[in-house]
């Protein structure tokens, strides 16, 4: 049996025919038209190649395998974990989580090298306020011997508990940040 399907009929069916909704005697005429009209394949290749990328980029945004509910516990913990906040059994939780999956894997690598670059702000802060601590000082125990004599006791005493103070808060500073 020979069909009448021009190019032109077959081009408007091709979309039809690649999703498969053709009745059964139209998608036979289209078969036979593309097996023997290389011009119209070639079109049906195009957009059969076409339809697929679009059917996988749905796929993708629609069911990611890893956006998970359990992914989502993981982000809701996330900055928890990395300030050691959570309990042993959560932070094995989320250590599984992102073993297991390439997204939460990814995520904690992101806050890490963020937690770093903050980390060598603040370091960056406290070495300058390390040598504002010692040239004050400095200054001021140059400022004790010029001045000895004139020196009130009592604003010594003073300068003295101050710079103990300083020590003290910038030993508690150490102690609590090293
Ligand atoms: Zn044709």
């Amino acid at each position: 049996m020979q069909n009448q399907l021009t190019c032109e009929q077959v081009t408007a069916l091709l979309s039809f025919y690649a999703e498969d909704k053709l009745s059964s005697k139209l998608t036979e005429y289209v078969r036979q038209h593309l097996e023997s009209c290389p011009s119209c394949m070639e079109k049906y290749l195009q957009m059969k190649n076409m339809l697929n990328k679009f059917i996988d980029i749905q796929n993708e945004e629609i069911e990611n395998p890893y956006a998970t509910k359990q992914y989502e516990d993981f982000k809701a913990n996330l900055s928890a974990y990395v300030d050691n906040e959570l309990n042993n059994f959560e932070s094995i939780k989320i250590k599984k989580i992102a073993i297991s999956n390439p997204l939460a894997r990814q995520d904690l690598e992101n806050i890490y090298t963020f937690k770093k670059l903050l980390h060598s702000a603040f370091e960056k802060t406290k070495n300058d306020v390390k040598t504002d601590y010692s040239r004050n000082i400095i200054f001021q125990l140059k400022h004790d011997t010029i001045d000895d004599k004139k020196v009130d006791p009592f604003v010594k005493l003073s300068v003295a508990f101050f710079i103990m103070l300083t020590l003290l808060v910038a030993g508690l500073i150490r102690f609590l940040y090293f």
